[in-house]
């Protein structure tokens, strides 16, 4: 592989390249980390992939890189290994000491290695040729996507301000999290359209954080010019992930947004509050509820707390109790930041931890939201023989979608 000149910080801005010489290695952030809450290996803790991404850049662009001791592409691959055991949840950059913004850092690093040549690991690639044949990261046709999740009932309309955006995590891997979506709009006589099934590109965000960055600017202006057209000023979206991305990555690729976007749970809270949407069924049921990592601190600004605790109170019956860790500083469920397609065992090593601590609330069920976490948590999907383990691993909370559960009260 040929060296460039700005090889290790062409992706990585002034401040990142600051926050490379701010670590203090105190350790901090250990406590905050699923990963090395289920491995133990520090070779893969925040201050570890900070150090190696350091010599790199000390070695290409320091006294080092005139002695000719760049790093070699073994070390390289190492490193790769250390950096993709990471769900990219942000929990170290929360808690870090010196407030280095982690989880930009790691998007940043992926980024620049897979624009040097390296490339993602494990079932990572296939993403990327899934969405240059297709404009989604599944194989599946996006024309698709309604006939699998939309129920007959509900009838979006051509125009409206409103537009829900269930994604392509969603539409494939978690459909009925778009189904109970609208069902939610319809019950609460909230009108809203959809894109049309093959102008609904993929959001971009599981190629950005795996660090193939190829096909952003197309997903961003394809995506942001369907909306346009529509008259959209809302855009309504299921996935935190989706969120995360519109917000910075959309934002930033177009110089601005030219509508506002919310997660879906910040449409229908207002709509239980003003009574224009009602629960008629009542369980008795305890239950807790999981804050996304995307949907809490995934981007600027305040998360998105409250809008799904307000539903689950107005649910008849239904008491929530907390988990030891919500808000920002969120438990990551291990789904994300596609650790599942390139680390598997660590996904389901933390997905056991998850479970446990979910039980120790005395919960019955445990509500996600997030397609990753349904995905894993609710389907128990992880590639290969992982699968077969962790469906096997038995845990006394049931697992469901907030909204999937919600609609189950209409
Ligand atoms: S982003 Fe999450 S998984 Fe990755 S190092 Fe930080 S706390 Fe650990
Ligand atoms: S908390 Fe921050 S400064 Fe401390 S070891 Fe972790 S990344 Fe480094």
């Amino acid at each position: 592989m040929g060296a460039r000149k700005r090889d290790f910080i062409s992706r990585l801005t002034r401040r990142q390249l600051i926050e490379l010489e701010a670590c203090v290695r105190c350790g901090a952030c250990f406590e905050a980390c699923v990963v090395q809450e289920a491995t133990g290996d520090r070779e893969v803790s925040p201050p570890a992939k900070i150090a190696s991404y350091r010599r790199f850049v000390d070695a290409s662009h320091g006294v080092r890189a005139l002695l000719g001791k760049r790093p070699s592409g073994e070390e390289v691959e190492r490193f790769l290994e250390a950096l993709y055991a990471c769900t990219t949840c942000g929990g170290c950059g929360e808690v870090c000491e010196v407030g280095i913004d982690t989880q930009r850092l790691w998007w940043a690093m992926r980024r620049e290695l897979v624009e040097m040549g390296y490339s993602a690991p494990g079932t990572l690639p296939k993403l990327l040729e899934n969405a240059r044949r297709n404009r989604s990261i599944f194989a599946s046709p996006l024309e698709l996507r309604y006939r699998i999740w939309l129920p007959p009932e509900v009838k979006p309309a051509e125009e409206a301000e409103l537009c829900y955006f269930e994604g392509c995590g969603v539409a494939w891997e978690a459909p009925p999290m778009a189904e109970a979506a609208v069902r939610l709009l319809h019950a609460a006589n909230i009108e809203f359209t959809l894109l049309e099934a093959s102008h609904a590109w993929c959001c971009g965000w599981p190629l950005a954080v795996a660090g193939m960055w190829e096909l952003q600017q197309e997903l961003v202006e394809n995506n942001i010019t369907k909306l346009e057209e529509r008259g959209v000023t809302t855009l309504a979206v299921s996935c935190p992930c989706c969120l995360q991305q519109v917000r910075e990555v959309w934002r930033s690729c177009a110089g601005g947004l030219p509508f506002e976007v919310v997660h879906i749970t910040q449409v229908l809270a207002p709509a239980v509050e003003e009574g224009r949407l009602r629960f008629s069924r009542r369980r008795r049921e305890r239950v807790t509820y999981h804050d996304p990592c995307q949907l809490t601190r995934g981007f600027r600004g305040p998360g998105v707390y409250e809008e799904p605790r307000t539903l689950i109170q107005h649910l008849p019956g239904v008491e929530l109790v907390e988990l030891d860790r919500s808000g920002r500083l969120t438990r990551c469920c291990g789904a994300g930041g596609g650790i599942r397609g390139a680390r598997p065992e660590v996904a389901l090593e933390i997905g056991k931890l998850f479970l446990r601590s979910a039980a120790r609330t005395g919960a019955e069920t445990l509500l996600m939201n997030c397609p990753a976490c349904y995905a894993m948590y609710v389907a128990r999907r992880l590639p290969g023989q992982h699968g077969e383990e962790w469906r096997a691993f038995r845990s006394p909370v049931r697992c469901n979608d907030l909204l999937q559960y919600a609609a189950s009260f209409l």
